[in-house]
């Protein structure tokens, strides 16, 4: 019992430091889809956008942790544009970015990928990366 309100505690933290943080409310989201499905990097990611918004609503933060869409969103706002809602997913993912690298969770490393890597990934995502570490 005593773990499950201590896990809770966790997810709840989570949820509101990724609000404060974007601006958004999480909760606004019915899972429509409408963001993944115009996200250019989608083919890249191995969370859909939508399922981004779902994980962190559900604080679920060793799974985003896991995860390299937040990594891979080029911050390109085309999600924030087609949004019923009006929710910023651009926001998110960059809240997200910014709790995982206050905890050093540095999930791509630029550096370290091979030519072949490189070469399999859209250059605007590259870019972005590179925007996200410098910045
Ligand atoms: S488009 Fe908006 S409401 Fe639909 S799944 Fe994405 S964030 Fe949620
Ligand atoms: S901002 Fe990121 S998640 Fe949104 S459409 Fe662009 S690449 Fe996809």
């Amino acid at each position: 019992m005593r773990t499950t309100v201590s896990k809770r505690k966790i997810r709840d933290r989570f949820v509101q430091k990724v609000e404060e943080l974007s601006g958004q409310k999480l909760l606004a989201c019915y899972q429509c889809g409408k963001c993944s499905a115009g996200c250019p990097a989608v083919s890249q990611m191995d969370i859909l956008p939508n399922q981004v918004i779902r994980f962190a609503q559900l604080g679920l933060k060793e799974d985003l942790l896991e995860s390299k869409s937040v990594w891979v969103c080029a911050s390109c706002y085309t999600c924030n544009v087609r949004c019923p809602k009006g929710i910023k997913i651009a926001e998110v993912m960059e809240a997200v970015r910014q709790v995982l690298l206050r905890k050093r969770c540095d999930h791509v490393e630029v550096q370290k990928l091979s030519a072949e890597e490189k070469a399999g990934v859209p250059a605007i995502a590259l870019i972005s990366n590179f925007r996200k570490f410098t910045s």
